[in-house]
């Protein structure tokens, strides 16, 4: 469906969000793409019955891979093919039945999926539900095994809410506000210049887009300097002409951009034009901390920066705020990078760029506390997707039940004593203990095969 459909899911999301090619490409069409190719060589694999070490010898200790059932996938607007389709891969991997909610708000893209998917799926199986909060709120009332949600912070508790009647395990792909910290040890052109990027795609409305700069404002100063070049070197002297940025979703998110605006100095940018869903790259200095910008996630291209004396300061500015989905270090100082990494609980982080721990498949994407619960990618999607069914085969051997005798009743204080001394101490020593039973087990059988020969022996002496 990918590959065969490629344009008109390019020319959905230009009409959504005016997506350049590029973007659309990287972080669309062809991550869709090779997730599928990375699912399809693996999957196999995956889906065997797994053999564990069992404590007790002759036991066979399996883990299956069940399939929840059906499960109900709610995709976002900012990224609105892959974030609905890329879970939808991995529940299907999974063996699951999986109903496709995308977001009404990315409508364009929406009706490429509901389109497409009946033509490539069962639709049984995998129906594409459209629609806003009306139709959203009646799907949630239906039973799921599982539901699997990306969105705000707002919405992710309404869906929690309803999954607690059914107590539906739920997967949360939620937002908030991930910080961006710069030392004075880094080459800045790189940096600025991975930050913007990561700030600017989709024209800053990415979940994991670096939110607020953390800097000493020498930094700042060096920072602000070389943003203005990059991005005049980027999107020419009037961005609104730049083919290479995409636009606000809608006019209400221009409006609500705008009133941020006031919550410092603008170094960089300021323009903006609802009618147009647009709003220019924009960098604020001198921000107030108890304004909207820094109180509420930005999901713009609004940049503020604030200053902080040093990493330590920066931490602690963090760690008073909810935990972020994202975090960006920008510093060559490994002890600096291992106290982020130690001391800032968050979603996941890039060290030296931005955006790019997402695209690793074999790093789990989520976040944490308020950012979300649960995570995906590689092959973390199909275990999201997976209940892992435990299943113990015990043998029929008797000396097993004669081991542990003592857990039949009539219960002894003796029975205690060897349950005690039975007792996994973490290190092995109960495999060791039965491999014992059973050596004095063979041994004393040994003995009495010994003794009845040597009566035998005995007796047909005398006779
Ligand atoms: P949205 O408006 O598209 O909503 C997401 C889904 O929730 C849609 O399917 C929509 O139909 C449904 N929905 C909206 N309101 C509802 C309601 N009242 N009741 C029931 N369902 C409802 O997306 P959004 O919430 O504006 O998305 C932006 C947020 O998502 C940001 O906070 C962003 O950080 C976050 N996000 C997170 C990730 C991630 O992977 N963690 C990715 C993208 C976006």
């Amino acid at each position: 469906m990918y590959r065969e459909n490629r344009q008109i899911f390019l020319d959905a999301l230009k009409s959504d969000l005016n997506k350049p090619k590029l973007e659309a490409t990287m972080m669309e069409t062809h991550h869709l793409e090779d997730d599928v190719n990375f699912i399809l060589n693996r999957l196999d694999k995956w889906v065997r019955t797994e053999e564990v070490p069992s404590k007790v010898p002759l036991d066979k200790s399996l883990i299956y891979n069940e399939p929840y059932g059906v499960v109900l996938v709610m995709g976002a607007w900012n990224y609105p093919l892959q974030l609905t389709m890329l879970p939808v891969a991995g529940a299907i991997a999974a063996g699951n039945a999986v109903v496709i909610k995308p977001s009404e708000v990315s409508a364009a893209t929406a009706s490429a999926i509901a389109k497409l998917v009946p033509q490539y799926l069962d639709k049984d199986c995998y129906p594409v539900v459209c629609g806003g909060i009306p139709e959203t709120t009646e799907l949630l009332k239906e039973r799921f095994d599982y539901i699997f949600y990306t969105g705000s912070t707002t919405v992710g508790k309404i869906v929690r809410d309803a999954a607690n009647k059914f107590l539906t395990p739920t997967t949360l792909e939620l937002g908030g506000k991930s910080p961006c910290y710069i030392d004075n040890t880094v080459d800045i052109t790189v940096a600025t210049k991975r930050i913007l990027w990561g700030k600017m795609i989709n024209l800053g409305q990415t979940c994991i887009a670096p939110d607020y700069i953390l800097c000493s404002k020498e930094v700042q100063e060096e920072f602000l300097k070389t943003a203005k070049e990059v991005l005049k070197q980027w999107y020419g002297d009037d961005a609104r002409e730049s083919k290479d940025l995409c636009r606000i979703v809608a006019e209400r998110h221009v409006e609500r951009l705008a009133t941020y605006l006031d919550g410092g100095k603008v170094a960089i940018g300021g323009k903006y034009n609802v009618e147009e869903k647009w709003m220019e790259p924009t960098l604020l200095v001198d921000v107030d901390e108890k304004s909207k910008v820094m109180t509420e996630e930005i999901f713009g291209p609004i940049l503020p920066i604030i200053n902080v004396k040093n990493h330590v300061d920066a931490i602690e500015f963090i760690n008073k705020r909810e935990k972020p989905l994202a975090l960006y270090v920008f510093s060559t100082k490994k002890d600096r990078q291992e106290m982020f990494m130690r001391q800032v609980p968050c979603g996941g982080v890039t060290l030296n760029d931005t955006i790019f721990h997402v695209a690793s498949t074999d790093l789990p994407f989520g976040g944490v506390g308020n950012s979300g619960m649960g995570s995906y990618h590689g092959k973390f999607t199909f275990d999201t997707f997976t209940h892992k069914k435990a299943c113990l085969n015990r043998s029929y051997n008797s000396f097993i039940d004669k081991a542990m005798q003592f857990r039949f009743p009539p219960y002894t204080e003796k029975g205690i004593e060897t349950l005690t001394s039975l007792r996994d101490k973490g290190d092995g020593p109960g495999v060791l203990y039965y491999l014992k039973i059973t050596m004095t087990h063979l041994v004393s059988m040994a003995l009495g095969a010994l003794i009845l020969y040597l009566v035998l022996h005995y007796a047909q002496v005398r006779v």
